[in-house]
């Protein structure tokens, strides 16, 4: 078994999903992977990078509020990615309420209340770890699966 690991703590600003995005492309750009599922794992980041940030620092947001995203590669039969997006917010007080499709906290904000069910749908495994004040952990899992090799 190989795996790999990176580690970013990145200021809880919206300007910063762009970052997060792109440093998980190029640290899963060496596996074997196609177009869809790269877009499948950067958008699902994506949203859980912009929960922290929108919903997870709302109110409390300080010049030290930061995002921490721990990426793995697990290496084995096949390759499996796995993200945990972290974040010392306020925390989910209902977790069964906030995944229910379309609910959103804010519906004023044109929010759609749809991504836990996007992060969901594209990705193998969603685990929520999350209390009232004391921050949120989103661990984000995709099994990529096996390509037939081609022999020119
Ligand atoms: P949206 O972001 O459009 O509101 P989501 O499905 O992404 O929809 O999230 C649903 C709800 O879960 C949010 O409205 C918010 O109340 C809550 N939530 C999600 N992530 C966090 C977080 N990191 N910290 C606190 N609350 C969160
Ligand atoms: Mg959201």
């Amino acid at each position: 078994m190989k795996q790999n690991k990176m580690t970013i703590e990145i200021k809880a600003i919206l300007e910063n999903v762009a970052t997060i995005r792109v440093a998980i492309s190029s640290f899963i750009s060496n596996l074997n992977i196609t177009i869809d599922e790269l877009m499948d794992i950067k958008t699902s980041v994506s949203e859980a990078v912009t929960n922290s940030i929108e919903h997870g620092y709302d109110g409390i947001y300080t010049e030290d509020s930061t995002v921490l995203v721990n990426a793995y590669i697990i290496s084995d039969d096949e390759d499996i990615v796995k993200i945990e997006v972290i974040d010392k917010g306020i925390g989910i007080e209902d977790i069964e309420l906030a995944t229910t499709p379309t609910y959103t906290s804010k519906p004023e904000l044109e929010h759609a209340g749809m991504g836990f069910t996007i992060m969901e749908s594209f990705m193998d495994e969603i685990v929520i770890d999350s209390t009232k004040d004391n921050g949120t952990m989103i661990t984000l899992t995709k099994k990529i699966k096996k390509k037939k090799s081609t022999v020119l």
